[in-house]
């Protein structure tokens, strides 16, 4: 027999599965990699296959172009689709299964399972509903390797729908202008643009050119997202009283000159430090996250009820002492690359 969880091991750069020769999220590129989500911090292309969601392999395409072939006209690498509930049985004995994390469209904890032992990786979660993609599912487990982007408690985000009446009265007090929401184009803006939907904007919605694709995308998975035009096509007078979705870096570019008096806003959990939006001559901060805020990772840390818990990337420290507060074994994996600023 060997040690308890001896299969699994982490490193700065991944979390290797020993007996399958595999790593989730790998930050370099490997022969077997398990991928969460289609965020640049986890998926990355190179790898020799890729195991993720049918959705995340299709982000991981339009993103890095990894079904592109080499020189010599092979496609080196491969694609491997697991459903949400799908268990696949990998090299060595160790079945994977691939759960619903709430983060964004595709996005998937991973269960491991193997000798008896069970073990969850949340990749990035949220607990809130979100239009755009599956909620999350609680899976018990003994280890469970969390995220902690949002890990302190001042980090408490709002509910949507105060964030969406800020923004639409923002756009009621401007009607010959605009509102330049800065949104970060995977998962961000098109939950703000299905929400404002579910909040009955029924107007054009208009976007940046970096976010067409990706809106496309979403909307071929079954995401409806309604009417959407690129401001390239559009005057000045065609956009006046409506709402403009932008990539946070073209907020203060010369390209939002080409809108009608913008007030500018940005959508990101970030937004409750103060500081960041001004940093950003964010107008308008709407404090909208696709990750757990701190009470949301204590109760899932609760409900998950693990031996262990395993803090991937975040502010560790904290969640770290409110286990040890909490009678909970817990280690920070000290995990490099994580978090791209925009994402949260
Ligand atoms: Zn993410
Ligand atoms: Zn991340």
């Amino acid at each position: 027999m060997s040690a308890p969880f001896s299969w699994i091991k982490p490193h700065p750069w991944g979390v290797e599965v020993v007996p399958a020769g595999a790593f989730i999220d790998p930050a370099r590129a490997v022969d077997k990699a398990l991928v969460t989500h289609g965020h640049a911090d986890h998926a990355r292309g190179g790898h020799g296959e890729t195991f993720a969601t049918p959705e995340t392999l299709a982000i991981m395409e339009l993103r890095y172009r990894t079904g592109a072939a080499d020189d010599a006209g092979e496609i080196p690498h491969k694609a491997m689709p697991v459903e949400y509930g799908e268990t696949i049985r990998l090299p060595g004995g160790v079945d994977a299964t691939y759960i619903p994390a709430g983060h964004v469209l595709g996005s998937a904890q991973i269960l491991l399972e193997h000798a008896g032992e069970r073990v969850v990786i949340t990749g990035d979660y949220k607990r809130r509903a979100d239009p755009t993609c599956a909620p999350f599912e609680v899976t018990p487990c003994d280890i469970f390797i969390t995220e902690a982007t949002f890990g302190l408690p001042l980090f408490t985000h709002p509910p949507i729908s105060e964030e969406m009446g800020k923004l639409l009265s923002a756009l009621e007090g401007n009607p010959e202008g605009s509102v330049l929401v800065g949104a970060y184009a995977l998962g961000k803006a098109q939950r703000v643009i299905a929400e404002l939907r579910a909040a009955g904007h029924t107007d054009t919605i208009y976007l940046h050119g970096a976010m067409e694709k990706m809106c496309r995308l979403y909307e071929e998975h079954g995401v409806d997202l309604g009417e959407l035009k690129l401001v390239a096509d559009h005057t000045k007078d065609d956009m006046a009283g409506s709402i403009v979705i932008a990539p946070p870096s073209a907020l203060n570019d010369r390209w939002s000159r080409r809108l009608p008096n913008p007030v500018t806003a940005m959508a990101s959990g970030w937004m409750r430090v103060r500081g960041r939006a001004r940093q950003r001559g964010v107008e308008l901060p709407l404090i909208i996250s696709d990750h757990a805020d701190w009470n949301e990772l204590t109760d899932t840390i609760r409900q998950v009820n693990p031996t262990e818990t395993w803090i991937t990337h975040g502010r560790e420290e904290a969640l770290l002492r409110w286990c040890e507060l909490n009678q909970r074994h817990a280690r920070a994996l000290a995990m490099v690359g994580r978090e791209e600023e925009d994402e949260g």
